[in-house]
């Protein structure tokens, strides 16, 4: 038996990426075939096409991480997937190694991340570990409103957000704050906000900013237009006004780059907890000894458990996180003419690719 498929490949960076078939079949076993709803368009996949970060894998290689679609083949063990729609985790871990057996995936030094390890999402069909799989109920996808294609974006842009929000203690009453309100920060806006916080976002976009406050932010501001102790000053007086702490904010860089680091680091107060999630290759020059005077902590995030995948969506699907309005489509076959809209900021959404 055989299955006609086709990907995507990068065979150099900023070099076009050119279609190629292969075939999934046979299958290892505890490996499934998914068929591609969608996948979409990471800031990471840009980082590697274009600027030179280093892929696990060598080239060429089919990018993409943000996976849902449906099983459609299964080798021994993994059986009782096929036909199930599932979103596939960005970040795979092997499950059986000691950090894996001691509640730390996301170390996993075995971990499986598509588009980085193994061939990725840019494509029909895409061969993964069933291990890890978050099954998608399509009644209340229905339900819902929305497309398999569209909740491709749990897979990372939701997720990594839903796991640094969890992961930073975010509880009723708490005051987050989310730099870089875009994408994946615009999901962490509304997940701290849907977890009980009281969110700020921060852009340097105006239309963001505007898109944000209907979604989850309770004050937006432009770090265009205030300077780093403007906003600290401005987020003080929003925090008191509001019966927040002045203590123990908790702070998400999702912006990826060096200025929203900055911008970041500089809302640091006492008992902070500086929560790093988006991802640049620039550096910054910073006082880490303010960590200490502060008695504050900066915490990494590699992607998200896979036990955490089904709260996430659930958030979706039950409405509190919405992604309608920041999801947009587009036919993979227009892979390389929407790398460079997203690389120029010309498409603003998360652009989901369709096979
Ligand atoms: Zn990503
Ligand atoms: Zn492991």
């Amino acid at each position: 038996m055989a299955l006609t498929a086709h990907r995507w490949l990068m065979t150099a960076p900023k070099a076009p990426m050119v279609q190629s078939g292969f075939d999934p079949l046979p299958l290892a076993a505890g490996e499934v075939a998914v068929r591609v709803a969608g996948c979409g368009v990471c800031h990471t996949d840009l980082g590697y096409f274009y600027d030179g970060v280093r892929l696990n894998h060598p080239l060429p290689l089919a990018l993409g991480h943000e996976v849902a679609g449906r099983v459609v083949a299964a080798g021994a063990g993994a059986e009782s997937w096929t036909g199930r729609t599932v979103i596939v985790p960005a970040v795979i871990p092997c499950g059986e190694c000691e950090p894996c057996r001691r509640g730390r995936p996301n170390i996993c030094r075995r971990q499986q991340m598509p588009g980085n390890d193994i061939q990725g999402g840019f494509a029909s069909h895409v061969v993964v570990p069933a291990r890890g799989l978050c099954p998608v109920d399509e009644a209340r996808l229905a339900r819902a409103g929305l497309s398999l294609a569209e909740v491709s974006v749990v897979a990372d842009a939701l997720t990594t957000p839903y796991q640094a929000v969890v992961r930073a203690g975010v509880a009723p009453g708490s005051l987050a704050i989310v730099v870089g309100a875009g994408g994946v920060g615009g999901y962490c806006v509304q997940v701290a906000n849907a977890c009980g916080a009281k969110v700020v976002a921060i852009d340097v976009d105006a239309d963001k900013l505007a898109t944000i406050g209907k979604h989850g932010a309770a004050l937006t501001l432009n770090a265009r237009e205030l300077g780093g102790k403007a906003l600290k000053d401005a987020i003080g007086e929003f925090a008191k006004q509001h019966g927040l702490p002045a203590t123990e904010w908790i702070i998400f860089e999702c912006s990826g780059t060096a200025a929203g680091q900055l911008t970041a680091y500089g809302l640091l107060v006492h008992g902070a907890t500086l929560s790093v999630v988006g991802f640049t290759m620039d550096k910054v020059e910073l006082r880490l000894s303010n960590l200490m005077a502060f008695d504050a902590r900066a915490i990494g995030n590699w992607g998200c458990p896979p036990e955490l995948y089904p709260a996430a969506l659930d958030l979706v699907l039950a409405g509190a996180v919405q992604i309608k309005p920041f999801v947009e489509t587009h036919p993979l076959a227009d892979i390389n003419r929407v790398f460079e809209a997203v690389h120029r900021r010309d498409i603003k959404r998360r652009a989901v690719l369709v096979p």
